[in-house]
C-alpha cells in the first residue's frame, strides 16, 4: 500500500500552475475535509508567511473564511533558491517529525533533478514521494535521461509523473463506460470498428505563450502525453483485476503494440500569423496543428486506423472521440437521404461530457422503409464534475498511482512519436478558424467526422 502523506512540500508555490490549479485544489480538498496536513511552500520570491497566505487566498478566489483559515493554519514557508543547499537544510528542520513526505515539483522541468538531488542531500528522499509536473522530457532520449536522474534518488514506486488528463472525470468515464457495461466490449475490436478518431481542438491561438509553445508544438504539448494516454485507455484490454498496477500494465501492453508513427502518416500545420507572435523564432517550423494515423498491431486492433488531430486556432474548442462502426454486410433498406451514414459512437470529453450513438432508424410515415440518421444522447446528468487537480492532489497525498504516468508508459509514448520529431515535414499553413491544412483531411479513410458540437 502506498504511504499516506504526513506533509506536502510544494516547490513552486508562487508559480503560475500553483496559482491557477494547485492552490485552488488544496483549498477544495481542505473545505471538503479531505485534506488536513502541513503544506510547506518553497519559493524564491521574497515573501513572509502572511504574504504567502495572502497569495494563497487570492489564488483560491471566493473562499469560506473557516475553510480558508484551516488551510492557512496548515501553511508553512521555506524561502530560497533551489540551487542553494541551505534551502534543503531549512526544509529538513521544517519537516522534522512530520512523517511521510510528498514533494510536489511545480517548477520548470530543468530543475527537477536539482531539487531531487537537494532533497537527497538532506535525506529528504527517504520515506518520501516525488511528484513532477509535465513535460517529462523533450524526446525519448531526454525523458530517459531525466528518469535516470530521478531514479538515483527515488525509486519508481515513489515517483509520480503528472498528466492532468488522467485526473479528468470524463477520461475516467471512458473506462467505466467500457468495462461497467456489456454493451461496448463485444464490438470493440477490428471486426466491428472501422476507425477511431480523436480530436482535440482549441479555438484560441497561443496568445502570449510564444516562448513556451515554440519550443514544443502540438505533438510534444498534447499528443505524446494526453492523447496517447486516451488512446491507451480506449484501446487496452480489460485489466485482470481492480488494482492500479493491473490497469497501468494493460495500458503499457497496448502502447507497446502501437507502431512508431511514420512521417508519411502525419500532416503538420501552422496557423497563418503564428510567426508574428512574441517569443516565436523567426522562420520557426513548430506545428500548431497535427493530424496523424497510428496503427495498433495486436489481435484486437490490427488494420483499424487510429487517427489523432490536435490544433490551435480551430473553429471550436472540443475534445471528442468518434468510433466509426463498419457497415452491415448486406444493405437491406433503401438508404435515400443518408446513403452511407455509418453508426458512430461519440465520447465527448470537453467542454461537456457525454456519449452519443449515431444510429439509423426508420423514417416515420413513409410507405417504403427508409433509414434516417438519429442520435441517441447519454449526456451525463450525474452532477458537477470534480476538477482534475483536486483528484491529482488527493492521489499525490494518498499515493494511488493510477492517475499518473508510469515511466514505461511515458517511454512508449515517446517511442511512438519519435520518428515524427526526428524527420518532420515542413508545416503547412492554415487560416485561423479552419480545421487545419487540406491534406490533413484525408488522414482518416473517408475524412474526419464532424464533431458533435459543430456542424461543419
Ligand atoms: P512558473 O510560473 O515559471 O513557476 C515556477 C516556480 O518555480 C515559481 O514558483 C518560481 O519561484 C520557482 N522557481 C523557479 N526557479 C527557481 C529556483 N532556482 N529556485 C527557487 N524557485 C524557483 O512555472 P509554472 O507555469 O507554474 O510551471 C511549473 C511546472 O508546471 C512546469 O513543469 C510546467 O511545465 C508545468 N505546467 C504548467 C502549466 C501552466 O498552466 N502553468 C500547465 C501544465 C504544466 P519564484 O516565483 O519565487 O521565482
Amino acid at each position: 500500500m502506498p504511504e499516506q502523506a504526513g506533509a506536502l512540500i510544494l516547490f513552486g508555490i508562487t508559480g503560475d500552475l500553483a496559482r491557477k490549479m494547485i492552490l485552488p485544489a488544496l483549498y477544495r480538498l481542505t473545505a471538503d475535509r479531505r485534506l488536513d496536513l502541513p503544506i510547506i511552500g518553497v519559493a524564491r520570491t521574497d515573501l513572509d508567511l502572511d504574504g504567502l497566505r495572502e497569495h494563497v487566498r487570492e489564488a483560491c478566489g471566493g473562499v469560506h473564511d473557516a475553510a480558508f483559515d484551516k488551510l492557512a493554519s496548515n501553511l508553512r514557508l521555506v524561502s530560497g533558491d533551489y540551487q542553494d543547499p541551505a534551502v534543503f537544510a531549512q526544509l529538513r528542520d521544517e519537516v522534522e517529525g512530520k512523517g511521510f513526505l510528498v514533494h510536489y515539483l511545480a517548477v520548470p522541468p530543468a530543475l527537477f533533478a536539482a531539487v531531487a538531488e537537494g532533497l537527497a542531500g538532506e535525506g529528504l528522499n527517504r520515506d518520501a514521494r516525488l511528484v513532477v509536473e509535465k513535460p517529462f522530457g523533450h524526446d525519448l532520449q531526454s525523458a530517459r535521461e531525466l528518469n535516470d536522474e530521478l531514479l538515483k534518488y527515488f525509486d519508481e514506486d515513489h515517483l509520480r509523473r503528472v498528466d492532468h488528463f488522467l485526473g479528468k472525470e470524463p477520461v475516467e468515464d471512458l473506462m467505466v463506460f467500457r468495462f461497467a457495461n456489456m454493451l461496448l466490449e463485444p464490438i470493440w475490436n477490428r471486426s466491428f470498428i472501422r476507425s477511431i478518431q480523436i480530436t482535440m481542438a482549441e479555438d484560441f491561438d497561443i496568445h502570449d505563450r510564444g516562448g513556451f509553445y515554440d519550443a514544443n508544438g502540438a505533438i510534444r504539448d498534447v499528443v505524446q502525453n494526453h492523447l496517447l494516454q486516451l488512446l491507451a485507455i480506449l484501446a487496452m484490454d480489460p485489466p485482470p483485476s481492480k488494482d492500479a498496477r493491473a490497469q497501468l500494465d494493460e495500458k503499457w501492453r497496448v502502447l507497446r503494440a502501437v507502431q512508431p508513427i511514420s512521417p508519411s502518416d502525419v500532416v503538420r500545420g501552422q496557423y497563418v500569423g503564428y510567426l508574428d507572435t512574441d517569443g516565436v523564432r523567426p522562420g520557426s517550423t513548430t506545428e500548431t496543428y497535427v493530424a496523424l494515423r497510428a496503427c495498433i498491431d495486436n489481435w484486437r486492433w490490427a488494420g483499424v486506423p487510429w487517427c489523432i488531430r490536435a490544433g490551435k486556432a480551430m473553429p471550436t474548442t472540443d475534445l471528442e472521440i468518434v468510433a466509426e462502426l463498419r457497415q452491415p454486410p448486406v444493405a437491406m433498406f433503401e438508404h435515400g437521404d443518408a446513403p452511407d451514414s455509418p453508426n458512430l459512437i461519440r465520447f465527448r470529453l470537453q467542454p461537456d461530457a457525454g456519449v452519443t450513438f449515431d444510429l439509423l432508424a426508420k423514417e416515420p410515415g413513409r410507405q417504403r422503409t427508409r433509414p434516417v440518421p438519429v442520435s441517441v444522447d447519454f449526456t451525463k446528468v450525474l452532477g458537477p464534475l470534480e476538477a482534475a487537480y483536486v483528484r491529482i492532489l488527493a492521489d499525490a497525498v494518498s499515493g494511488d498511482p493510477r492517475r499518473f504516468a508510469r515511466f514505461d508508459l511515458v517511454d512508449e509514448s515517446w517511442r511512438i512519436v519519435q520518428p515524427v520529431l526526428d524527420l518532420p515535414e515542413p508545416p503547412l499553413p492554415y487560416e485561423k478558424g479552419t480545421w487545419g491544412p487540406e491534406p490533413a483531411q484525408s488522414i482518416p479513410p473517408g475524412g474526419w467526422h464532424s464533431i458533435s458540437t459543430t456542424f461543419d
